[in-house]
């Protein structure tokens, strides 16, 4: 089922992904989406905020679902598995369900969150903070991608209606329970040798705007005396992320910047730099956004706090995931990543995750991979999960 979405929105020259939301690539998997709930007889329902919902049953607030899912969007240069496997085997489950001739007691739902990634507007999780109401539609629509188009441009022209974006309560009261199945992005499961595990807590974790402003001037004519340049600032910010994360025992990436004018021969102007940190305490990795402020002015443009899973439901997920595997529950897993079921879960949405192993641990990459036979288990332990949550 990975294979017909081999190529869409792949960088033919790195083999990486390129699925910004609401590119074409992106509304290829939408289309592709509708495709395979439309084989299955699922009704799909397009959310107010582009989220898509495939559901086999009709749910109501008194009878919610139980929905599995993830994101079919990516990084720039993504890998193949970071959110299509989540998709890919909610589909699998289901048919999984189908063909054990499970009759479920409630409604089964296959969800595709919009915008996971936050590739083209900085903001991560758009489709499920919107959805639950922790990103207000005004901040969402004011985005603005790369090209100078904001959300609410990108969305007119995909024949989405801006005005519809907000906090959607009858869409997230027919989800009783959500299970996001997701390819680890860490070694965790090879360490334990096992092919699937449970997510324990997302930590905090969050992304903030660097701009440092100088003179651009010309780089042969001004004197080194002379200068103003925002490039020698913005070097001791990538080391003191550094420093400062190995000393809070946090992690901190700097993995974007933009330079202007940008050229070779020229002395920049403005750097601006996005700072990526997390850890498992908030106050570390609040102290390191604190100790690296100095000299440029910061933006925090997303901050999501530690989500704690519920525990009742982590456990019984360990405990039937881990079922076909040798008898005993599936690890838990602590992760550096956000998803949409931590944004779920923060919500008040009995929410939990399954990983896949990853043998190499390597994700938001063209090299991003797990083993056919490890996906095979994963789509296993869904289903045992989603059998169990909807007797
Ligand atoms: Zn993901």
């Amino acid at each position: 089922m990975l294979e017909p979405l081999a190529h869409i929105g792949r960088d033919p020259g790195t083999g990486g992904y390129l699925r910004d939301a609401w590119s074409p690539a992106d509304l290829e998997l939408r289309e592709w989406f509708a495709g395979e709930a439309a084989r299955r007889g699922l009704a799909l329902r397009e959310d107010r905020n582009g989220n898509l919902w495939a559901w086999w049953g009709d749910p109501s607030p008194a009878r919610p679902g139980v929905v599995t899912g993830s994101h079919l969007d990516s990084v720039r240069q993504g890998g193949a598995y970071d959110g299509p496997l989540g998709v890919v085997s909610a589909f699998a489950a289901l048919d999984v369900l189908r063909e054990r001739g499970v009759e479920p007691s409630a409604p089964v739902g296959v969800a595709c969150f919009t915008d996971e990634e936050g590739a083209r507007f900085g903001v991560p999780c758009v489709g499920s903070r919107l959805l639950t109401g922790v990103l207000a539609p005004e901040r969402a629509l004011g985005l603005t991608d790369d090209e100078g188009d904001t959300l609410a441009d990108v969305l007119r022209k995909a024949g989405r209606d801006p005005d519809a974006l907000g906090r959607d309560d009858e869409t997230l009261r027919a989800v009783g329970v959500f299970v996001e199945l997701h390819v680890e992005q860490g070694r965790g499961l090879v360490a334990e040798g096992r092919p699937v595990g449970v997510a324990g807590a997302i930590w905090p974790h969050g992304r903030w705007r660097f701009d440092f402003r100088g003179r651009a001037d010309h780089a042969g004519t001004t004197r080194l005396a002379d200068r103003d340049d925002p490039m020698l600032p913005f070097a001791r910010l990538v080391l003191a992320a550094r420093e400062e994360a190995e000393r809070l025992g946090v992690v901190a990436t700097v993995g974007k910047v933009r330079v202007s004018p940008g050229n070779a021969n020229a002395i920049p102007g403005l750097v601006s730099a996005w700072l990526d940190a997390r850890g498992p305490e908030e106050r570390a990795v609040r102290e390191l956004v604190a100790a690296l402020a100095g000299a440029a002015a910061v933006q925090e443009e997303s901050w999501t706090p530690e989500v704690r899973f519920d525990a009742a439901l982590r456990d019984r997920l360990a405990r039937v995931a881990g079922g076909q595997d040798r008898g005993e529950p599936a690890p838990i897993l602590p992760t550096g990543a956000g998803h949409d079921a931590g944004i779920l879960a923060a919500a008040g949405v009995p929410s939990a995750m399954l990983f896949v192993r990853n043998p190499t641990g390597v994700s938001h990459s063209p090299q991003e991979h797990a083993e056919r036979a490890d996906c095979e288990a994963g789509v296993v332990a869904l289903a045992d999960v989603l059998e169990d949550l909807c007797r």
